[in-house]
């Protein structure tokens, strides 16, 4: 066994179930192994290194910024944070960002602006936030309430209080919840990724907004996985004709460095004044001027690339031997398939590609830039093994 594998069993706490190769380099969407062994990198360590490993222009950013300073509090004004919120309001139509470090962390943030907003509103009783049923929303105590899967929460008890879960895609379900509870907000994300990849579909989504308008209600979207050029709009809401009310982001935002963000609309834009919330690290300098330099890039032409890397995707591999299904949106493909996930995932590390698990499908999430030629090798491999 390697020497980072046996100290990695020893001394870390045992949350993760890895794959067993410990990734040393990489260079765009090929990493390389403590071996030398190189793989097509189809996961971006979760659709978090948006134009792949050491990407020159994201690396130029944050060291650029990390030779001026590389941390301040926020107790003194910086210029990254202002410029990423800039661009992130202009380019959205949102009012106000909060930066955090995380995907639970944005939605907290979140949950917070709702619960005051409604608070203040509708009165201290509107305070429960339904989300959907095979939802993710992160491992924080109150992230995981917000998060409709029993198997997260079961060892954690009690989580906070004030949540309720409707069925995707069922409006029946989310009117009577509305009727029944005294709802804040209806959170949900366009596309359910831990939960399978599974798209919402637009009438479901529309009618969530519809609902929210009329209760006045917040709509909040959990972009952490979808936004950032993801799904081949900048966030996943731009492909439902939709605008809500706060949206969550977190992992490609940062092209590989922590960051949340959670943008604020016209309702709830002023929600919180001095000392109502907070994050030592939120809003880093070196994290935000990576992120712009990401989102500055994630224009018209790259989104065409992504759409069209996305159909040759689904074009391959719908019909294919061994394979049941592909779900998803843009560069987030979820592969229903004959064997076992897991074993076809392994028979792909073996012959150099990288590709995860949602439920008990096959997940891809490739660099938004991910050259052709490598896409078509990896896809490829893939399913040749998939094959039955
Ligand atoms: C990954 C994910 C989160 C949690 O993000 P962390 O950065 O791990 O806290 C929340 N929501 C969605 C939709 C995610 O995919």
């Amino acid at each position: 066994m390697s020497i980072v594998k046996e100290k990695d069993s020893k001394y870390i706490a045992n949350t993760y179930a890895r794959f067993p190769i410990v990734i040393e380099s990489g260079k765009g969407s090929v990493l390389t192994d403590e071996n030398g062994k190189e793989y097509i990198d189809l996961a971006t360590g979760i659709a978090v290194n948006t134009f792949g490993a050491a990407d020159s222009e994201w690396v130029n950013a944050v060291t650029k910024q990390l030779n001026k300073i590389q941390h301040t509090s926020n107790l003194y004004y910086t210029a990254p944070d202002a410029d990423l919120a800039e661009v992130l309001c202009k380019r959205t139509g949102f009012k106000k960002v909060f930066f955090s470090n995380s995907g639970a962390e944005a939605n907290e943030c979140a949950i917070k602006a709702a619960r005051k907003y409604a608070k203040e509103n509708k009165g201290a009783d509107y305070y429960t936030v339904v989300t959907l049923k095979n939802s993710f929303h992160g491992r924080t105590v109150t992230t995981l309430a917000a998060t409709g899967q029993d198997v997260f929460h079961k060892d954690f008890l009690p989580l906070t209080g004030g949540f309720c879960y409707v069925e995707a895609n069922n409006t029946e379900d989310l009117e009577n919840a509305v009727k029944t509870h005294k709802i804040a907000a209806i959170m949900l994300e366009c596309v359910q990724g831990e939960g399978g990849v599974m798209p919402l579909c637009k009438e479901f989504v529309k009618a969530a907004a519809e609902i929210a308008k009329k209760e006045d209600i917040l709509l909040i979207i959990d972009e952490v996985q979808t936004g950032n050029g993801r799904t081949g709009k900048l966030y996943s809401y731009m492909n439902y004709g939709i605008m809500p009310d706060i949206i969550t982001t977190a992992k490609g935002l940062g092209g590989g460095l922590p960051i949340g963000a959670t943008m604020l609309g016209e309702k709830v834009q002023n929600i919180f004044t001095p000392g109502t919330h907070g994050s030592t690290f939120g809003g880093n300098p070196a994290a935000c001027a990576g992120a712009l330099s990401i989102i500055n890039r994630i224009d018209e032409e790259l989104l065409n690339g992504v759409n069209k890397k996305s159909e040759y995707i689904f074009s391959a591999l719908i019909g294919a031997n061994g394979i049941k299904s592909v779900s998803g949106m843009g560069l987030m493909i979820g592969i229903e398939t004959e064997k076992d996930a897991g074993d076809i995932i392994n028979e792909c590390i073996k012959n150099g590609v990288l590709v995860i698990k949602a439920k008990s499908k096959v997940r891809l999430l490739p660099a938004l830039n991910i050259p052709d030629n490598l896409l078509k090798k990896a896809i490829e491999i893939l399913k040749k093994a998939c094959e039955v």
